[in-house]
């Protein structure tokens, strides 16, 4: 090619970005999921720490923003995502939707359950894999729970009408539906 031709393409490198050789490792979106890998494989921009996934970096992430868009409804306390919200609510209203089918006592996440399983009664977690994966529907406000949405939302619907929950799950559920959900009778006034 005569010189004129030549493109040259030059890339931006970032920390752990190589030049492009012959030698091909697998990227990294293949080698996710396939189980824990060292502590360092996607360390934060902003603090270094390191998490396995890259799910768990976008999460991360989260914390460095300023913006704090989940309030705690008791103390006014911020934070950046309903899970840490609910977690942290849950240490005002006292619920305890995880419970021990072997001596009955309660706790505020499922992380702590399965570690009581674990080391209280030596219950080791495979059959509760399928089961960490079932959605729990808990009620925040009288710690009501069961597994399908349905009967979650009509429980909120008929014993807490005012919860902004609800209010937003009957908004994305469109004014057809609204006006059933809240007039099941098809009552409108
Ligand atoms: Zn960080
Ligand atoms: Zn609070
Ligand atoms: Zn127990
Ligand atoms: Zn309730």
């Amino acid at each position: 090619l005569p010189p004129s031709c030549r493109v040259v393409i030059t890339l931006p490198l970032g920390r752990d970005q190589v030049l492009p050789t012959c030698s091909i490792s697998p990227p990294r979106s293949l080698l996710q999921g396939k189980g824990p890998q060292g502590p360092g494989d996607f360390p934060c921009p902003v603090c270094s720490k390191a998490f396995p996934l890259q799910r768990m970096l976008t999460r991360h992430l989260k914390c460095h923003s300023s913006v704090k868009k989940h309030v705690c409804r008791y103390c006014g306390k911020g934070f950046n995502d309903t899970f840490d919200l609910k977690r942290h609510t849950r240490t005002h209203t006292g619920i305890r939707p995880y419970r021990c089918h072997v001596c009955a006592k309660a706790f505020t996440q499922r992380c702590s359950l399965e570690s009581h399983l674990r080391k209280i009664h030596g219950v080791q977690q495979n059959y509760a894999y399928r089961e960490r994966r079932a959605k729990l529907f808990v009620c925040e406000e009288c710690g009501f729970t069961c597994a399908a949405g349905d009967e979650y939302y009509g429980h909120v619907r008929r014993l807490h009408p005012g919860n902004a929950l609800l209010h937003k799950y009957l908004r994305k559920q469109g004014a057809a539906s609204l006006r059933f959900l809240l007039y099941p009778g098809g009552y409108y006034a």
